[in-house]
């Protein structure tokens, strides 16, 4: 090791590595040489790894005077380099990833590394200039030749305010071709230079709303009353259950005013913020005179990391974005209070690893910053539920009303059995209750937005020949083929699979029979097709909205911006439509296939339908005049259904927590699920086996166990899927579990092992 560490070592750092292997719970320890000290807990630093010494970004989990573990016979290594103070993590933050890193049985480097955001990380957009000025004493006796005589003058010219100069301007006021006179009178004393770092982004657009404050309903006035005095009472979590519409914005407004008034800063969690500039617009118009920094993926790489650094100087008084930003760098004591709006939205759950779910780390940071935190929907999760009403670990607030001027859609349910049996078994895409709402919405100036939660043109491809079962599936995924026009209107096009994104190309016939093949269902793009070719207004007049028609969030910006605009009068699309549009033109919505979600194979299918039905019923009925919803559905009778479109929230929530009580079911009781990964189907179903008997043999009486089995998606992208569950009623129960089996290296979470605590998707 001599020469390669001949600096004595003053300190130790506990690191974790940012790439890494599961070393759960410790990091590793390195020494501290003098000329890198001090080195503070959530610096990234470079650290010599394995026998090779191989350079390693690690982040320094903790710091002590003395060796903490007990390796005596090996000699500790020591950190090679650290990083711009730039990139660092508070104190808070780095005990909140320890705590993910537990809760959801992920290593901690790559935990920790989540919270930066990538371009903060990389150092994208910062540009470090020279500046020059006049040295403070400059000598008396060289001499100087007359080009540099003239650089001094220009610069001595200079009001004192204007020092120091950029290099480069300094080179154009004295009209030079090069910096070379500058560098010799650097090098003489008569100047002097430093070096600074800014990031360089442009300022991003943001339309402000200046709408001002309403005055508050008796509801609204009830809720707030019953939150605002628990901003001065540490940690407390609210449920806000209020219907679409029913201005739990203002009131999200309303507590960030008082928290920011009392010196605070807040953080608001929206599931997608691309998706709702509203939110950030309204947020600018409220707080014109605060700083709001906005974390969402519609900026350039070098905007993200002004915002962040915005967030890190202490200059931002609220955070506005999605999952990631509750990992925002405010210190502790100055965060106030935490929002989570639209809570039930699952794109707050992170699909790999850390598999963490956003409202509830918020929750976890709420608790750690002794404020108070409020989850707002029009659709509860069944855990905030829970929470609210069984639990009693949060408070239960209600807005039962549309806010005033709005009006309540009236919902139709439209049994399309009947459709289909009209239309001679052939499953029509419009009811006739739909299309002549759609006739009396365009005849009377308003504008319509339709749901169909699947993409494409057609999602099956089958053989036209009734004897023969014949259907296109991926050649690596368990999963049938989706067809997809190249444009709407052309007969061109191709199949993709969903799962893994192959494409391939339709085959002319059936391969098992030789008879044609047709295409079956619709897609979003069959039904634009279908609207483009019957309904008689102007092209740029519909659109749809769906993320094959909105890869950039520009596209996105552009359409929601001209729909907005009463520009476009019809848009379709998936449940991307579903989410936070506030349009006081829309007369009309309809849900074109409210079962997409009903017949998956999950215990929440029911949650979800009912969720959506209601999300998107609610985005009319923002204007004056009458607003309709119309949902089409083969489950005439479905739970969901039915009081989704009556508005029964509470009476679905109930009811669907008796059924999850009765079968054991997350929120009555806490799970974990474990997906076990391979490339053969044998090993996979033998691997999944014996970790069922493993798990088995340490099980305490709290934690049931369910046999592996393969996966709703037996095979994804050539792996094939195996899967099992682990339950107990309490958190606590599952987590000394699941310690248990993570220290004893059953479980890993890696490529053939996926753990997902706290699961909401079960295929
Ligand atoms: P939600 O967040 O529950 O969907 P919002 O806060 O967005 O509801 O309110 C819906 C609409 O009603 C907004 O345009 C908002 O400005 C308006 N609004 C909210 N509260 C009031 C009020 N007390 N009086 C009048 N209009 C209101
Ligand atoms: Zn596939
Ligand atoms: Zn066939």
């Amino acid at each position: 090791m001599a020469g390669l560490f001949d600096e004595p070592t003053i300190s130790y750092v506990q690191v974790a590595v940012e790439r890494a292997v599961d070393r759960y719970p410790n990091g590793l320890t390195y020494g501290v040489p003098q000329s890198l000290a001090p080195i503070e807990v959530g610096q990234l630093v470079t650290v010599p790894l394995g026998r090779g010494n191989t350079p390693t970004d690690a982040w320094v989990l903790s710091t002590s005077d003395v060796r903490l573990d007990l390796g005596k016979n090996k000699e500790t290594k020591q950190v090679f380099s650290k990083s711009a103070e730039t990139v660092s993590l508070p104190q808070d933050l780095v005990s909140l990833a320890s705590w993910m890193s537990s809760y959801y049985c992920a290593a901690i480097g790559p935990t920790l590394s989540t919270m930066l955001p990538g371009p903060v990380r990389k150092g994208t957009g910062l540009k470090t200039k020279t500046l020059v000025d006049i040295h403070t004493t400059p000598p008396t006796d060289v001499k100087i030749t007359k080009k540099q005589q003239h650089v001094l003058n220009c610069i001595g010219d200079l009001p004192k305010n204007d020092l120091p100069i950029v290099i480069s301007q300094l080179m154009k006021i004295s009209s030079l071709g090069s910096r070379g006179p500058i560098d010799k009178l650097c090098h003489f004393g008569f100047l002097s230079t430093h070096q600074v770092t800014n990031i360089e982004a442009t300022w991003f657009k943001q339309t402000i709303d200046n709408k001002e404050a309403p005055t508050l309903t008796n509801d609204q006035n009830k809720v707030l009353a019953a939150i605002t005095p628990t901003l001065k009472k540490g940690y407390s979590c609210h449920l806000l259950h209020g219907v679409t519409g029913s201005g739990k914005t203002e009131i999200y407004i309303r507590l960030i005013d008082e928290a920011i008034k009392k010196g605070g800063k807040a953080i608001v969690l929206v599931p997608e913020i691309s998706l709702t500039p509203q939110t950030a617009a309204r947020l600018m118009g409220r707080f014109p005179h605060k700083q709001v920094a906005i974390l969402h993926s519609a900026l350039t790489k070098a905007q993200r990391h002004q915002q962040w650094a915005m967030v890190a100087s202490g200059e931002a008084d609220i955070i506005l974005g999605a999952r990631s930003a509750i990992f925002g760098p405010i210190p502790i004591e100055e965060l106030k209070i935490i929002i989570v709006d639209e809570e039930h939205d699952h794109s707050y759950k992170q699909d790999q690893t850390p598999r963490y779910h956003g409202r509830d780390v918020a929750i976890r940071r709420a608790s750690t910053a002794k404020c108070p935190i409020v989850l707002g929907s029009a659709t509860p999760s069944m855990e905030s539920w829970w929470n609210a009403t069984r639990r009693n670990i949060s408070t239960l607030h209600t807005l039962p009303q549309r806010a005033p001027g709005l009006t309540s859609p009236a919902i139709e349910i439209v049994n399309m059995k009947i459709a289909r049996a009209a239309a001679k078994g052939v499953m029509p895409v419009f009811s006739k209750e739909l299309e002549s709402e759609i006739q009396r919405a365009l005849a009377s100036g308003g504008q319509i937005l339709l749901l169909l939660n699947r993409r494409g043109f057609a999602p099956w491809i089958a053989c036209s020949n009734r004897g023969c079962d014949w259907m296109m599936r991926c050649e690596h995924c368990e999963s049938s083929m989706v067809y997809h026009r190249r444009k709407p209107l052309e007969e061109v096009g191709f199949v993709r699979c969903h799962h893994c994104a192959k494409e391939q190309r339709v085959p002319k016939s059936c391969p098992d029979c030789s008879k044609p093949v047709i295409r079956l269902g619709a897609g979003t793009q069959r039904l634009e097709a279908i609207i483009r070719e019957t309904i008689p207004i102007p092209d740029d007049q519909i659109a749809r909205l769906d993320t094959d028609t909105a890869r950039k969030s520009s596209d996105l910006h552009s359409i929601l911006d001209r729909f907005t605009r009463g520009k476009i009068r019809v848009l379709l699309g998936t449940q991307m439509i579903a989410k936070g549009l506030d349009v006081a033109g829309v007369t009309l919505v309809g849900v074109i296939d409210a079962d997409t979600a009903i017949d998956l194979p999950d215990f929440r299918a029911s949650e979800r339908t009912y969720q959506l039905v209601a999300q998107v019923c609610g985005r009319c009925g923002r204007g004056t005049g009458n607003a309709k919803a119309i949902v089409q559905t083969y489950n005439p009778e479905a739970p969901a259904i039915v009081l989704a479109s009556q508005n029964k929230y509470e009476e679905f929530a109930n009811r669907e927590l008796e059924l999850r009580q009765e079968t054991g079911l997350p929120p009555t009781r806490r799970m974990v699920r474990f997906v076990v990964r391979d490339d053969e189907f044998a090993i996979t179903a033998g691997r999944a086996d014996s970790l069922y008997e493993r798990l088995l043999s340490i099980a305490t009486p709290a934690i049931q166990i369910t046999a592996a089995a393969p996966c709703v998606l037996t095979r994804i992208a050539d792996r094939y899927r195996f899967d099992l569950t682990a339950s107990a009623s309490t958190a606590s129960e599952l987590q000394l579990f699941i310690a248990d089996a993570r220290s004893r290296q059953y479980i890993t979470n890696n490529r053939d092992l996926a753990i997902d605590v706290d699961p909401i998707s079960m295929l």
